[in-house]
């Protein structure tokens, strides 16, 4: 049979999403659930697919199938596409298996001609309504399908008003709108070199054509990088009558939510426009009614909205959101999907819903994008900070946001890229914007509701945002904006709350969340819903996971840090830090210049107190938590001043005859010792220092160096033991590439440890371990774990090492190569499971198989990133390790892996 790329409504369900794309999918459900959908048919993704596939020729047999589902809905309704007497019109949107709102293109009222016009007029008894429908479809099908940019329609329309008199499109009479058509498809014809088609069957192939070559637009590509969302799934289109929110007064149109996206609050939410049709609520062209006081202007349709909802509140068993438009009063819904909300939204719905007995814990639970949990603790505005503030809009995205003005998307990108925090600033927003707004830290615009673009994005991304203040006057070519008396320019400050919507000029004092709050023990704050849906989750997946979570920490304050957020340990205690400092600096250049071993002591002995006390502050912080120090792994010369700096200020000064030479900071030396200084740094300069005198080598070259840390280590946890502490050591040797280096460091230090702990006359046991940070390390995993005790996967140096990308250096081209799809995904970001997890799956295994009671863990930066994480499960690792903030990500992560989730809930 050959292969069947369209399905009506009726065919279809919401476990076809693959398939029929997520918009296809629910309104098949909802068609058959009995719902009041248009009807229409889908044009399948796999024919997107062959589309782009065949370098846009529609797979064979695609059209005339269109054409028999066409005919049947025109069957049904009793009306033909264009006919000139009593005109069906059609909508064309996309649909993909993910929702990408705004991203691709939509054509509403195709069918339209110069002949159905008078009928659709005659039809409804609505010259104006149809004269309005026919320049909409030309402004749309213009802008989408043939390529004309979309604000000379926009010039036209404002010219329209204007010379009326009018504030906004409904002021316009059907003479006005009539000449508005003329002026619009002369537009197309100079723009574009070619006439609007009347032929209504050219219109929809011109449609279907454009909405799958919208798929790979620059937004919606950006979008699917950002999400994580496979380039490969291609969209569905979908084919439906229309119905008309711009009717009259007894029409209009509007997006529900089940519940408030924006906070959790578990009642119905939303906007209502009268008489208008979809894309008007999400332009923000017009103000919007609340969607609670749609029942003053419609109260039936309000009344069976407000039934359906529960009714797909309790199908979809999640938050839905709901496109309708009531038509002369009748109520009909065009698109429902488990919709978009913000992470606290996320955790209060999830645990209202399982508190309702809608869903279990676990199912619940599953629900967390572990992703965005570290939202819960934005930031939001100092309390008492006493400044007013200039204008207030709409909290559309939570989170309180300081940054400089900007009024471009580029700008937004490029003053971010060269480190500049921002706020874009916008009348309202276009799905050509997003490159800009995900790079800003907040959004203000003046116009748009709750689910305008900029609104909608920015919860999806969970950037904060104030939409439609309609006091703030944009004005984007002086590049400022104003509000009464006030003027912020570009690069001023501005803050912005998106909690409660207000925007203040300048750079207030932001706070932290009420679950950092509550985190931090205030009372108060433990009692907000938010804090006891966070941990009464975090409590379950601490339950199910079977991952140890731990921490990258250096300092008491951090292991402390990472304790309240749930840390069982440290996993890597980096020691690079405690050689600096100024006495530090000083001894380690005495130990790197001594010409005799007696010299070299002698620095050692400076720096042992004080590495031993550092170490101190940290097992005393981690009391009976295991932490895994590693010794010295960056190359010396990092002690050293910059090498051309030296030799520059050395060359001046020998040219104007100085005696002392600047070093760098404020040291400065005498010229001959500033000479040898010069020409020891000459001596240890490396052309790859990644790859040079560090880690193990350091450790081989310079045995009294590893020897002061296990010294220095293992008299602290003495010390803290005699004060009745339970300090758990592990020692962990960095940059290991083979069996050998090991075992004869372990040869040399552990009479140093025993001897250490005899003269402490204390007794511990002292894991030996290393980490895996090189693919020889991971090849020859069995020969090492004969003398090692544990592995710790450097992912960061293991990634940098197995493709050769230089970790400092891959941000000049790692954007082309996600963009040309040469990687994944940013490989230091998220584990390449194919080459650097193939490589820690070996090392685990034969490590394993040499040595039964190997513990396994990792330290590299993925240790926080929820895909490596439930990775690192698979993998069977014993423990993760990250950053202190990380924690409770990798925690739910860990949780959700051992339910069986193997990627993000939202992917
Ligand atoms: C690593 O390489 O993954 C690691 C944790 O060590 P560092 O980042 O200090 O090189
Ligand atoms: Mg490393």
């Amino acid at each position: 049979m050959a292969d069947k790329y369209v399905y009506d409504f009726e065919e279809g369900n919401r476990d076809m999403k693959n398939l029929l794309g997520g918009k296809g999918a629910n309104l098949a459900e909802m068609t058959n659930m009995g719902l009041p959908v248009p009807p229409g048919f889908t044009v399948t993704c796999a024919a997107c697919n062959a589309f782009r596939g065949a370098g846009g020729r529609f797979p064979s047999g695609m059209v005339e199938e269109v054409a028999a589902h066409l005919e049947r809905l025109e069957g049904g309704m009793g009306r033909r596409l264009g006919d000139a007497g009593d005109p069906l019109l059609v909508s064309v949107r996309s649909g993909a298996p993910f929702s990408m709102p705004g991203m691709m293109d939509t054509v509403l009222n195709l069918g339209l001609n110069d002949q159905s016009v008078e009928g659709l007029a005659k039809q409804t008894g609505s010259e104006r309504f149809a004269w309005d429908s026919y320049r909409r479809l030309l402004q749309m099908y213009g802008k989408t399908v043939m390529g004309v940019d979309g604000d000379r329609f926009e010039e036209a329309l404002e010219q329209a008003k204007e010379a009326k008199g009018v504030g906004n499109d409904v002021g316009l009479d059907q003479g006005d709108l009539r000449r508005l058509v003329e002026a619009f498809k002369a537009i197309i014809s100079a723009e574009s070199g070619r006439e609007f088609p009347q032929d209504p069957r050219e219109q929809l192939t011109g449609g279907i054509e454009a909405v799958f070559g919208s798929w790979d637009n620059r937004r919606a590509v950006d979008y699917r990088r950002k999400n994580k969302i496979d380039d490969s799934l291609g969209t569905a289109v979908n084919i439906q009558a229309m119905v008309f929110g711009n009717r009259g007064d007894d029409s209009g149109t509007g997006v529900a939510f089940t519940r408030n996206p924006a906070n959790g609050d578990a009642r119905p939410y939303g906007d209502y426009l009268g008489n208008a049709q979809g894309e008007d609520v999400v332009s923000g062209i017009r103000n919007t009614l609340k969607l609670e006081d749609m029942g003053e202007v419609q109260p039936g349709a309000w009344a069976e909205l407000q039934g359906h909802l529960t009714t797909l509140e309790g199908h979809y068993r999640d938050m839905c959101d709901v496109e309708f438009t009531v038509e002369q009063g009748k109520l009909w819904l065009l698109q429902t999907r488990v919709g978009k909300r913000t992470a606290v939204a996320e955790w209060i719905m999830a645990y209202d819903m399982w508190s309702e007995g809608l869903i279990d814990l676990d199912t619940a639970m599953l629900r967390l994008d572990a992703d965005r949990l570290e939202e819960l603790f934005k930031k939001v505005i100092a309390e008492g900070v006493g400044v007013e503030a200039i204008a207030s809009g709409l909290n559309a995205s939570p989170g309180a946001a300081v940054g400089k003005a900007v009024f471009s998307a580029d700008d937004a990108q490029a003053w971010a890229e060269r480190g500049e925090p921002v706020i874009l600033v916008r009348r309202e927003t276009t799905p050509d914007d997003y490159h800009g707004m995900i790079r800003a830290q907040g959004i203000l615009t003046s116009a748009g509701g709750t689910n305008s673009h900029a609104a909608v994005v920015a919860r999806g991304e969970g950037i904060p945002a104030v939409c439609g203040a309609a006091q703030v006057r944009v004005d984007r070519q002086a590049r400022r904006f104003t509000v009464d008396g006030t003027t912020v320019s570009e690069g001023e400050f501005v803050t912005i709350d998106g909690f409660t919507g207000l925007v203040y000029a300048g750079q207030l004092a932001l706070a932290d969340s009420p679950v950092e709050r509550a985190r931090a023990g205030d009372p108060v704050a433990r009692r907000e819903k938010i804090w006891q849906a966070y941990e009464r989750f975090m409590a379950r997946a601490d339950e199910v996971r079977r991952l140890k979570v731990r921490t990258n920490a250096d300092t008491p304050g951090q292991s402390g840090n990472a304790i309240d957020r749930g840390a069982e340990g440290i996993g890597l205690c980096r020691t690079e830090h405690m050689f600096l400092g100024e006495e530090r600096v000083a001894a380690v250049r005495r130990m790197i210049f001594a010409d005799s071993a007696a010299e070299e002591q002698a620095a050692y002995e400076v720096l042992l107190p004080l590495q031993r006390d550092d170490f101190v502050g940290i097992f005393q912080a981690m009391d009976g938590k295991p932490v895994t120090v590693r010794l010295l792994d960056p190359p010396l010369h990092e002690f050293l001043p910059d090498q051309v700096e030296l030799a520059v200020a050395v060359a001046l000064a020998n040219q104007q005859g100085h005696a002392q030479v600047e070093v760098g900071g404020d040291e400065a030396l005498a010229l001959e010792e500033a000479e040898e200084l010069l020409a020891k740094v000459n001596d240890l300069h490396e052309a790859n220092p990644m790859l040079g005198l560090r880690g193990v080598r350091l450790g081989i070259l310079k045995p009294g160096l590893y020897a002061m840390q296990v010294r220095a280590i293992l008299q602290a946890a003495a010390r803290v033991k005699a004060e009745g502490g339970d300090p758990i050591v592990e020692i962990m040797i960095p940059l290991v590439a083979g069996r050998e280096e090991l075992a004869q460091l372990r040869e040399e230090l552990e009479p140093v440890a025993r001897q250490t702990l005899a003269e402490q006359g204390q007794e511990l046991e002292v894991l030996w371990g290393t980490m895996i940070e090189l693919p020889r390390a991971a090849l020859v995993a069995g020969e090492i774990a004969e003398v090692a005790e544990f592995f710790s996967f450097g992912t960061n140096d293991l990634t940098q090492t197995a493709f050769g990308f230089s970790r400092d250096d891959i941000g000049k081209f790692l954007g082309l190569y996600e963009e040309r799809k040469l990687v994944p995904a940013n490989p230091f970001v998220t584990i390449d499971q194919a080459g650097v997890g193939r490589l820690m799956q070996i090392a685990c295994q034969e490590g394993r198989q040499a040595r039964s009671t190997l513990k396994l863990g990792i330290c590299g930066e993925h240790g926080g990133d929820p895909d490596s994480v439930r990775f690192c499960h698979a993998l069977g690792l014993d423990y993760v390790s990250c950053s202190p903030f990380r924690v409770p990500t990798a925690r739910l992560a860990a949780g959700q892996a051992a339910l069986g989730q193997t990627t993000t809930a939202s992917k």
